[in-house]
């Protein structure tokens, strides 16, 4: 469940920023926490605050926290932001930016942000990846869903329920459906998984998962609503359509590449902003961190986007010192709290 708070007041236009922070997931505020650290004025934007823990059901990997409720994570991020006076803004989302020629950078919101900023940490993440099959668009909402942890509760007690994906999100998806629907069917397209091994086994115990592996699934049929998906073997060529009351499509996520090509950052070819090891981009004075970026591609944790998200604040904080434009906030003042 998204955090998305009542409005109490809105960004000043044309307020001046050290830094603006794009993206209120794990590395955006974690961003945050660490630019305040450094004293610098910092406003976090965010269409909203948890980026993908709040697709997630639990997290058990986040050092030192054992097992946590995503939304608990979240908001443990949050609180630790608003602990240094992070200006947290949401939900508004940037459009874009302009260099003017003193160098700051005027960024604009959908919501009417306007606001001017030193340096930039590009925090956004990215978006679903759909299948992209006949039926897909059409049952969305009705019977399509891509987020497991969000629908779940929604399938009690139906018959049998498709889950696409062979990651964690398809796996945590398969296994907590499991407990809501006689019969989870996991279709992947390989025979090998991404997923950590603690979820395959998990799944693997469960009587009512049935894997159908090296398969892809070619339709989605109904009237109103899904009541059937079409499967093809990929080696054997054979079609097989299972009768199901939704299907769940878990099948990881995209960066926004074009804008990302719009606004002049260089990407790698599946379109994540390139950084270097100091989370800096092809643009001066901006910085990116999380899953919009090519570090450490196929291993995107919390606690990768956290640390991401640390170092590009430190690497903020360098850039404003040596550019001479440094100018540390008193300790004990700082940003207001600001939801929309
Ligand atoms: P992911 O790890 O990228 O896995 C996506 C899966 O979908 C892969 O198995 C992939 O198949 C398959 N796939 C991709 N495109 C497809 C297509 N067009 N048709 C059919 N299958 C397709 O994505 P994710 O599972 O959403 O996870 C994203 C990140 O979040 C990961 O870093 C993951 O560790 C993390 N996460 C963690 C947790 C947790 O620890 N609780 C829960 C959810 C997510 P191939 O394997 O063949 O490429």
């Amino acid at each position: 469940m998204s955090l998305r708070l009542r409005a109490t007041k809105k960004i000043p236009r044309g307020e001046e920023y050290d830094v603006v922070i794009v993206g209120g997931g794990p590395a955006g505020l974690s961003a945050a926490i660490y630019a305040q650290r450094f004293l610098l004025k910092s406003l976090v934007v965010a269409k909203e605050i948890g980026g993908q823990l709040n697709l997630t059901d639990s997290v058990d990997d986040y050092p030192g926290l054992g097992r946590i409720r995503a939304s608990d994570l979240v908001n443990k991020f949050k609180r630790h932001a608003e602990m240094f006076k992070a200006t947290i803004y949401y939900p508004e989302e940037v459009t874009g930016w302009e260099r003017l020629p003193d160098g700051r950078f005027r960024v604009k919101g959908k919501r009417g942000l306007d606001v001017y900023a030193k340096a930039i940490i590009m925090a956004v993440g990215s978006v679903r990846r759909k299948l992209g099959v006949p039926g897909e668009r059409e049952f969305a909402g009705k019977g399509v869903s891509y987020c497991s942890v969000c629908d779940a509760p929604f399938y009690a007690g139906k018959d049998s329920v498709v889950v696409v994906g062979g990651g964690d999100a398809a796996f945590e998806g398969a296994i907590l459906l499991s407990g809501y629907v006689k019969k989870v069917y996991l279709v992947h397209r390989r025979t090998e998984f991404r997923a950590k091994p603690f979820f395959v086994e998990v799944a693997k115990s469960k009587p009512n998962i049935e894997f159908v592996l090296d398969s892809v699934v070619t339709e989605i049929k109904g009237k109103d609503k899904v009541e059937s998906v079409v499967v093809k073997n990929k080696k054997t060529g054979e079609t097989r359509e299972i009768k199901v009351d939704g299907i769940f499509i878990e099948i990881g996520f995209e960066p926004p590449k074009e804008w990302f090509h719009k606004l002049g950052l260089e990407t790698d070819e599946a379109g994540y902003i390139k950084v270097d090891e100091w989370m800096r981009t092809n643009i001066e004075g901006v910085f990116a961190a999380g899953d919009c970026t090519s570090q450490w591609p196929g291993f995107r944790q919390v606690v990768t986007a956290a640390a991401m998200g640390a170092v590009a604040a430190y690497s903020t904080y360098n850039y404003l010192v040596e550019k001479g434009l440094y100018k540390p906030q008193k300790a004990d003042v700082g940003g207001t709290i600001f939801e929309r």
